[in-house]
């Protein structure tokens, strides 16, 4: 269990009433949060081959950890050093701030550069850390309202710089590699958000997992962001499943993100066939 499964656990034991999310009947795997016939568990990368200088904290809104739908937990399928915490108004979990405040990391605020003041440095391309130090990118997971709320309310983020990419012209993390045709992305990063799941409420929102993938790519690590892209869309699709609405998802996303961990870690998967979580 990662930090996210740990935090829905936790959220869920003190929670009084039952979450009614869409779809709220349906039995549920309790990790990936999928209709049990569609788990992806056992499809998810092995981290211990994921090479990655950087970590992730993800600062959950209250109702945000519930919700099946949420994609952050799959940035902590992915990166061993992920952290989560439920975000407050009012109190500074001392858990968090030690995190924060551990010299290893470079800690980064991933959100849209207009929000920033005059004074704020924002890394818009590149990020570049300082030298012997990792990237520590504090995701605000919730909806585009909460986040916003959320920015606005944790005076203890405005010491950390930014990184923010314009939704409209980012380009794509990495452009396929693993099709004969050149010409046909498997990783469609920096064109619209694929995420169908929720109504957003903006034209270019990205679901967390897809933003995550992006600030990885702008640090450097390409294969992690094309890795993350292609879960991200098999969760998308099964999600959508299980749902039960048309299915806008990628029909090819099994299919891509199982040739893309094949040929990224050779002989070190055993990646059940994709057939057998139809
Ligand atoms: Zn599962």
């Amino acid at each position: 269990m990662h930090a996210v499964h740990q935090l829905h656990q936790y959220r869920k034991s003190i929670s009084t009433t039952t979450y009614k999310a869409r779809g709220y009947r349906v039995i549920r795997c309790q990790l990936c949060q999928l209709a049990q016939q569609f788990c992806i568990c056992a499809l998810a990368p092995n981290q211990e081959h994921v090479q990655t200088t950087a970590g992730f904290v993800l600062l959950m809104h209250d109702t945000e950890v519930l919700k099946p739908s949420n994609t952050g937990k799959l940035i902590a399928d992915i990166i061993p050093d992920s952290f989560a915490f439920l975000w407050s108004r009012t109190k500074v979990n001392p858990e968090l701030l030690a995190v924060l405040n551990d010299e290893k990391w470079f800690p980064l605020l991933v959100f849209p550069q207009e929000y920033a003041g005059d004074d704020r440095k924002v890394f818009t391309n590149k990020v570049i850390c300082p030298e012997g130090k990792r990237p520590l990118f504090i995701m605000l997971d919730g909806s585009w309202r909460e986040a916003k709320k959320m920015f606005r309310k944790s005076p203890y983020l405005d010491r950390f710089p930014m990184v923010s990419f314009d939704a409209r012209t980012a380009m794509p993390a990495v452009l396929g590699t693993c099709h004969s045709d050149s010409n046909k992305q498997v990783s469609p990063v920096g064109q619209d958000s694929r995420y169908t799941v929720r109504k957003t409420e903006l034209e270019h929102q990205f679901s967390t997992a897809e933003v995550g993938a992006r600030v990885l790519a702008m640090h450097g690590e390409t294969h992690n962001a094309q890795l993350l892209d292609l879960w991200f869309d098999v969760f998308n699709f099964q999600y959508q499943k299980s749902v039960c609405q048309r299915n806008k998802g990628n029909v090819n996303a099994l299919e891509n993100y199982q040739s893309f961990v094949n040929k990224l870690y050779p002989n070190h998967l055993n990646m059940p066939d994709s057939a057998a979580i139809e």
